[in-house]
């Protein structure tokens, strides 16, 4: 508005002005206020088309921003479940199955094979904490584990089902087939020695397991498989036929 008034005011000027000179000037200033203002609505358009620009932009980048937050949201929420799934069904102190885990694996896998089942207790193990201390005791069952799953075939599955003793599920193996694997994971453990608490051996306990029969049969005659042993003065693999 500013310039066209000093454009009106200029043109009244030169109507009124006698002088060629004065009038050429007041020509040269109109045309400089036409073109200043041609320039300014042109930036006034610049401007509004590069905040249109920069809005646009921003609201892309908002969606962007919002779309990677739920994606992360999403991969963190599956990776806690699966921590939480793994966590669930790992004991926590050797990572082999726990308990729970074990039985319900080998339980539903018996229900399309059959196998062995051996269960496991390390001897004398309470000795090993009374003169280490429980750390050792600790890092003995952790070894054990780790040396009973290095002799195992990958379809096995090693369980930890109390403080020190422990359960292996053998798809498809008779009990002399059990025994043989039950005799290799004696030996592994009997030697070389544990580097802190020295020789430590286990007892093994064998019996079969008949497809879709029981588990807390096959257990139990397992169990009876171990006690004797035990009973037969420890670091021997004993078995129970069905
Ligand atoms: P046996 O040869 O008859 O099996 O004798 P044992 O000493 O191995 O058996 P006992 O049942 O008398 O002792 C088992 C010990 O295992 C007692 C318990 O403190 C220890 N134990 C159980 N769980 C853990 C554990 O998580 N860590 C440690 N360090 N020791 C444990
Ligand atoms: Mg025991
Ligand atoms: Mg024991």
């Amino acid at each position: 508005m500013a310039q066209w008034r000093g454009i009106v005011a200029l043109s009244q000027a030169y109507q009124v002005s006698p002088s060629p000179i004065l009038r050429r000037r007041l020509i040269e200033d109109s045309e400089a206020l036409i073109s200043f203002r041609n320039l300014s609505a042109d930036f006034v358009d610049d401007l509004k088309s590069i905040k249109t620009m920069v809005f646009g932009s921003l609201a892309v980048f908002a969606v962007l921003l919002l779309l990677c937050a739920v994606i992360l949201l999403v991969v963190n929420q599956v990776g806690v479940r699966g921590r939480l799934e793994v966590m669930a069904h790992q004991d926590r102190l050797t990572g082999i199955s726990n308990r729970e885990h074990f039985i319900h694996t080998s339980k539903r896998a018996n229900h399309a094979v059959a196998g062995a089942l051996l269960m496991i207790d390390i001897d004398h193990f309470k000795r090993v904490n009374d003169r280490f201390g429980h750390g050792v005791g600790d890092g003995v069952l952790k070894e054990v584990a780790a040396r009973l799953k290095a002799e195992m075939r990958q379809m096995d599955l090693l369980g930890r089902i109390g403080g020190e003793e422990f359960a292996v599920w053998l798809p498809s193996l008779d009990v002399p087939g059990a025994l043989l694997v039950a005799e290799r994971l004696r030996r592994a453990i009997e030697a070389p020695d544990f580097p802190d608490a020295g020789k430590v051996t286990i007892s093994v306990g064998v019996s079969g397991w008949p497809m879709k029969s029981e588990w807390k049969a096959s257990y139990h005659r397992a169990d009876r498989a171990l006690y004797q042993a035990k009973a037969a003065g420890r670091n021997v693999c004993r078995s129970v036929e069905v």
